[in-house]
């Protein structure tokens, strides 16, 4: 039987001859005919710039190293970490541009991928700007609700756990945990960063529609970021997905992370239905037992929906 290697593994394929890796990394590919690199990309990000926990440059000599062909940086609302590597990235990678937009959807909260776009582009640089000063504000917000909660200071210690990076809710969460508040950084979501909690600021972010127009006038495609996180139901998702495409979508992550067997059917219906493309990544943040690492296996996806196949 066939199988698919393990992630990371090796990437050689003889796709002349019967779907099988070559048992040597690399190795009896050319001897067998022609030779093509397994796919194995990654366009969902994030790295100390955000909330991640490695430098931009560490995430691309891990990918490099790791025979990864091709991966976005897709910092929360910054693309600090993608720039300060975009002019040195090791050969064999392809590094293309990339960020994890925060929008509003009606009162909903959303993140939207963009990639492949021109990050000179003044409509995207004004954006950016925009979202630098209402993570500041909300920053300031989330302080004031945590301190009548009986947690002073967290906003010099939210940004000194931040050291310049763009900050969010997770810099707070760790500063809660350093300062005794909270046990983990999962509790202090779940009491209260996380929806429906005292420092759950709302109705904050630039909309939807304005989100998409910024990516499609720099010149990028922009991806709808792990739909099933909203949980929303199937009827309100497709009506997110249809605003999604009337403002200019183009693509649905249908694996983020590491999907379960099964999580991913409703997506793969509405891509369908709605003749959609797709797109893949780790949503790396850090290494750790319950996320996925860097780099997703994309052979299993059919031909002619990625949307790398434009970018
Ligand atoms: P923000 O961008 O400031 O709204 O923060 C959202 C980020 O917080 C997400 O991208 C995750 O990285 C992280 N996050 C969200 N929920 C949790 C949670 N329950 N526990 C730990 N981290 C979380
Ligand atoms: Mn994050
Ligand atoms: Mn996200
Ligand atoms: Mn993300």
């Amino acid at each position: 039987m066939d199988s698919i290697p393990r992630r990371n593994a090796r990437y050689h394929f003889d796709y002349d001859r019967q779907s099988r890796p070559a048992s040597q990394p690399g190795g009896s590919a050319t001897r067998l005919g022609r030779s093509v690199e397994i796919a194995v990309i990654d366009f969902h990000i994030h790295s100390a710039a955000s909330d991640g926990a490695l430098s931009a440059r560490d995430l691309v000599d891990r990918a490099a190293r790791e025979g990864i062909r091709r991966i976005a940086i897709t910092d929360h609302d910054t693309i600090a970490g993608y720039l300060s590597v975009c002019q040195s990235v090791p050969s064999g990678l392809e590094l293309i541009s990339g960020v994890e937009l925060s929008c509003q959807w009606g009162r909903v909260g959303i993140h939207i991928v963009g990639l492949g776009f021109d990050p000179a582009v003044p409509a995207m640089a004004r954006h950016l700007e925009g979202l630098d000063k209402a993570r500041r504000d909300r920053a300031e917000k989330i302080a004031y609700k945590l301190d009548r909660n009986g947690m002073p200071g967290a906003l010099a210690g939210a940004m000194a756990v931040a050291d310049g990076a763009q900050i969010g809710r997770p810099h707070f969460a760790r500063w809660m945990v350093l300062a005794g508040h909270v046990d983990s950084e999962e509790m202090a979501f779940k009491r209260f960063l996380g929806r429906g909690r005292p420092g759950d600021i709302s109705l904050l972010w630039p909309a939807l529609d304005a989100t998409v127009a910024t990516i499609i006038a720099a010149g990028g495609l922009a991806v709808l970021a792990h739909p099933l996180e909203y949980k929303m139901t199937a009827t309100r998702l497709r009506a997110l997905t249809d605003a999604f495409l009337d403002a200019g979508g183009v693509a649905l992550e249908v694996i983020n992370g590491r999907p379960k067997p099964g999580d991913t059917d409703t997506l793969w219906r509405l891509v369908r239905e709605r003749d959609l493309r797709v797109s893949v990544g780790s949503d790396f943040h850090r290494d750790s037992p319950y996320g996925a690492g860097l780099g997703v296996d994309i052979r299993a996806i059919p031909e002619g929906i990625g949307v790398w196949e434009q970018l």
